[in-house]
């Protein structure tokens, strides 16, 4: 069948139809074709996208915003295993710096508060690992962590710092205690489907962590100024889903999962900021701990 857009009639997290256009522009619209030339270096096959348009749709029912239009699954393969810029992707994580790291370091530090028994009893899943860095560190603290990554580069690039990759999820069942997924859901063409199968493969008393980026405001800012490339929150082709705090609630309580405050994490020397940081993570951000309804 080739790479084809296909058409997204129902909405993600409500399924209902209704949607109003907040943006739309051809594939073939000389800012678009320049856009996508420019950011995959050539390696876009644009002409597979021509006849098709770019548009930002907004839920009548639940105001959920996303792109109508999407890749089928040949043209994900092709843009996330040959468009986007591998080397460049790779490069960002061995080059980052400690406080990429550190973060890490102080994710783990809440996760052993979360389950609160030695470190090799807890199963975590990374869902989406990309080059296998969380894992890693996941790992390194001692728990049994599994990863699950499409691009076959990108996993077998885990594979080789250690970690146990998988290469589907299993079946229902109490299989893990923890699931991570940072930058993933913003992707999928089916989030509420793929949440639904993540809660089905979590303990009773489980967690998942979703991470997004923040679409707060895009439609003001659509409104006021017009589409422009740094929306990175309604990336072309990439970031389908355009998450708010509520809508990413919605979409998780949908697949029977409820918000849970992690435990405080703040120390005497950053105060302040350990402050601000617990305060925007427990009501603004669109990074969210759930747990089973
Ligand atoms: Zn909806």
């Amino acid at each position: 069948m080739g790479v084809q857009l296909q058409t997204r009639e129902h909405c993600p997290i409500c399924t209902n139809r209704k949607t109003r256009t907040l943006h739309q522009q051809s594939f073939s619209s000389p800012i678009l074709r320049q856009f996508l030339a420019d950011f995959y270096q050539g390696r876009a096959d644009l002409e597979a996208l021509a006849s098709g348009s770019y548009r930002i749709a907004k839920c009548q029912t639940c105001s959920f915003i996303y792109q109508t239009s999407v890749l089928n699954d040949e043209g994900l393969s092709a843009l996330y295993g040959d468009w986007v810029d591998a080397e460049a992707s790779l490069a960002k994580k061995q080059n980052a710096r400690a406080k990429l790291f550190r973060q890490y370091a102080g994710q783990m530090e809440t996760l052993s508060r979360l389950f609160p028994c030695p470190p090799q009893q807890v199963h975590l899943l990374e869902f989406g690992m990309g080059w296998g860095y969380w894992s890693r560190m996941a790992q390194a603290f001692g728990f049994r962590v599994n990863g699950l990554e499409l691009s076959p580069q990108r996993a077998e690039h885990a594979r080789s710092m250690g970690i146990a990759v998988v290469d589907e999820l299993p079946d229902a069942g109490p299989h893990y205690h923890f699931i991570y997924a940072n930058q993933v859901f913003e992707h999928l063409v089916k989030p509420l489907q793929t949440l639904q199968q993540l809660q089905s493969i979590l303990i009773p008393d489980g967690l998942i962590y979703l991470r997004v980026p923040d679409g707060r405001d895009i439609e003001k800012t659509l409104q006021r100024s017009g589409w422009h490339s740094n929306l990175d929150a309604i990336h072309p082709l990439e970031h389908i889903n355009c998450f708010t705090r509520t809508s990413l609630l919605e979409l998780a309580s949908r697949a029977g999962l409820e918000q849970v405050q992690p435990p405080l994490r703040l120390n005497l020397r950053s105060l302040w900021g350990g402050i601000k940081r617990e305060y925007s993570d427990r009501f603004v951000t669109t990074h969210i701990y759930f747990k089973n309804k």
